[in-house]
């Protein structure tokens, strides 16, 4: 078998170009570089493809400016488009993306996790191949799955959610579809989309910690998504946090997730009495913006727990500025104090005086990340 590998770390600066043309307008080369934290030679190299390509545009030089005239660059958004598929338990996520990041239409498809994926990825993919506005301009696809996978070949070694366990699906489908595709885990996904388009307008160095119905938490070192050697990092739901406690879905126990997600905050509920067998996630969420009395203890207590891994994480690595994403974003006021006081557990901690952003959240923003990473494939835009 040849290993179709595809190489993100070098080919994101493109896509970060495009995206930050796309979010602040037209920029000069010396401007993109400034922004980008690039060296002036990269920029030109890839602005000279991108507009050889046809996927930049230039502006009139820029009057009144002393010295050589700068030339500004703008994105054509309609030049190309990509397709992200957010793969959840019981529904597909589809976004097309143009060139700026924006989406240009998103949808929802039910889906069966315990039936053969492919099929069901396929329709959903084809339906927009075949779309007559936008399918002759996708140059892409890129799924994102709550799973441990190497986006490098979209090899799914283990989905615990999904009971998936050594999947070619970036094989698979590869083998079935005429344009690339790029397979990875759905908060990397979700990473990669706030390093283009949010967080990493302004910090180089983030983390961001997804908290719904499961726990993950992505690393940005210096403009960089970190995916670890083999491509699996990012199980940070799966982080011993006790020696007992309920099975987590990946056979171990005592998993931060099995006390923090969806399934364990529903748990702790029921445990205070707060919540019934047939309680889901959504009722507690909307008693909590309510404010109904005695879920603040509770979810500040949860806040703790997640708290004191990330806290571990801080101190590791030193990152103080934490984006929050995911179903459960607004339990966060809920969640904060305990979170917060776990930060300042230590003057250590303390120092790093972690801010935390919370994003609003929509069930599209991890399909959008996948679309992003499509947009990073190599051949995407060859
Ligand atoms: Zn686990």
């Amino acid at each position: 078998m040849t290993a179709h590998r595809i190489h993100l770390r070098s080919d994101l600066t493109r896509v970060e170009i495009l995206a930050l043309l796309g979010t602040a307008g037209a920029l000069d080369r010396r401007q993109i570089a400034t922004r980008l934290r690039l060296g002036d030679a990269t920029v030109h190299e890839h602005t000279r493809r991108l507009l050889a390509s046809g996927y930049l545009r230039t502006l009139a030089p820029q009057a009144g400016v002393v010295g050589r005239p700068r030339i500004p660059l703008q994105v054509v958004p309609e030049a190309a488009a990509t397709v992200g598929v957010r793969v959840a338990t019981d529904h597909l996520v589809t976004v097309v993306a143009g060139l700026d990041g924006r989406m240009i239409s998103s949808d929802v498809s039910p889906f069966d996790c315990h039936a053969d994926p492919i099929p069901q990825l396929l329709a959903v993919i084809n339906h927009r191949l075949a779309d007559p506005v936008v399918g002759s301009r996708l140059k892409a696809v890129g799924v994102a799955t709550p799973s441990s996978v190497d986006p490098a070949t979209g090899f799914i070694r283990f989905c615990p959610r999904f009971g998936w366990t050594d999947l070619p699906l970036g094989e698979r489908l590869r083998a079935e579809l005429a344009i690339p595709v790029l397979v990875d885990n759905d908060l990397r996904a979700s990473t990669t989309a706030e390093l283009l388009y949010r967080t990493g307008l302004e910090h180089d160095d983030f983390l961001v910690l997804g908290i719904g119905d499961g726990v993950g938490l992505g690393a940005v070192l210096h403009r960089r998504v970190h995916r670890g050697p083999s491509g699996l990092s990012g199980e940070f739901g799966h982080t011993p946090v006790a020696a007992t406690g309920p099975r987590c879905a990946c056979g171990a126990r005592g998993c931060l997730e099995t006390f923090t997600s969806d399934h364990g905050i529903l748990r702790a509920a029921r445990r205070r009495g707060l919540a019934e067998a047939a309680t889901t996630i959504e009722e507690l969420r909307a008693r909590w913006a309510s404010r109904e009395p005695g879920l603040a203890d509770l979810l500040a207590e949860i806040g703790a727990i997640l708290g004191r891994a990330v806290a571990g994480v801080v101190n590791l690595l030193g990152t103080p500025t934490i984006t929050v994403i995911g179903e459960n974003h607004v339990l966060w006021p809920g969640l904060e104090p305990g979170f917060s006081a776990a930060m300042r557990t230590s003057q250590v901690t303390a120092a790093h005086r972690v801010r935390v952003i919370v994003r609003p959240w929509s069930d599209a923003q991890h399909a959008l990340g996948a679309a992003s990473l499509a947009l990073a494939a190599p051949e995407t835009l060859a």
